[in-house]
């Protein structure tokens, strides 16, 4: 079935700009390179599914007018992807039912941890967002679709990203582990980590990130989690045709 995803954000953790940086980039008049936190929205069969909330969610909702979400697939729990949960409360609230979250055990036992009150069965000061959190560790079917967990590193921590269809989204990690390439064959789209040229313990680069591609051949590649370290035009002008920083905003059409 056709599908659209939008990029919510393609910036690394502490965006772009950041704050108090004198660089170039950050104060580029290029709207793609304003990163906020990284974060896709997808919307097939009437439904609306986010990956990740990041501390920007609510600006990129108001951004790209969302009024409706049906589902959240979390890939790990840092602050970077999950700080704007509490901003689903208004998207929460005239539904059907609580929206589902889903995370691997150890992120939907952190969620908790970090959101304890949103979790609290005696907490009474109301307006609290309306979600249910489910702890994932296969698959996850939503609405006709199916999303597979692929099991990436990110530094020391096994964390996942999701295969959906022909497109997988990849978007913290340090390497890729042997078994997780079997999942990423026959690939349309891959967005995935690239998150400057200098090496980074928990993130990929520019050059690891292009061996990537060329290992797994997707017809189109988009990188995300991009920090201040490379400007939208020039960089991709220094990239194969088919690889491309993604950027908020950018909106793409796919099978799902
Ligand atoms: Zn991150
Ligand atoms: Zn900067």
């Amino acid at each position: 079935m056709k599908a659209r995803l939008t990029v919510l954000g393609s910036g690394t953790s502490m965006g772009v700009p950041t704050i108090g940086c004198d660089c170039a980039v950050c104060h580029s008049p290029d709207p793609r390179d304003r990163r906020t936190r990284p974060s896709i929205l997808l919307e097939f069969a009437g439904k609306f599914v986010l990956i990740d909330t990041t501390p920007d969610f609510r600006e990129q909702a108001i951004r790209e007018g969302i009024r409706q979400l049906d589902a959240v697939l979390y890939t790990h729990a840092h602050a970077d992807h999950i700080l704007g949960l509490d901003d689903l409360r208004p998207l929460s609230f005239h539904r059907p039912g609580k929206i589902p979250l889903y995370a691997q055990p150890e992120a939907a036992a952190l969620l908790r941890r970090m959101f304890r009150y949103i979790f609290d069965p005696d907490y009474k000061f109301g307006g609290l967002a309306q979600v249910e959190l489910h702890s994932i560790d296969g698959p996850v079917d939503l609405f006709g679709a199916r999303f597979e967990p692929v099991k990436v590193m990110h530094g020391d921590a096994e964390i996942i990203g999701y295969r959906f269809g022909q497109t997988a989204y990849l978007t913290d990690f340090s390497q890729i582990p042997e078994a997780s390439f079997e999942q990423l064959k026959g690939l349309d789209i891959l967005f995935l980590d690239a998150l400057r040229h200098k090496p980074h313990p928990t993130h990929s680069t520019v050059d690891n990130s292009l061996r990537i591609v060329e290992r797994v051949q997707p017809q189109r590649a988009f990188f995300t989690h991009i920090c201040h370290d490379l400007p939208h035009q020039a960089t991709n002008a220094s990239l194969p045709p088919q690889v491309q920083l993604s950027y908020d905003g950018m909106k793409l059409e796919f099978e799902i």
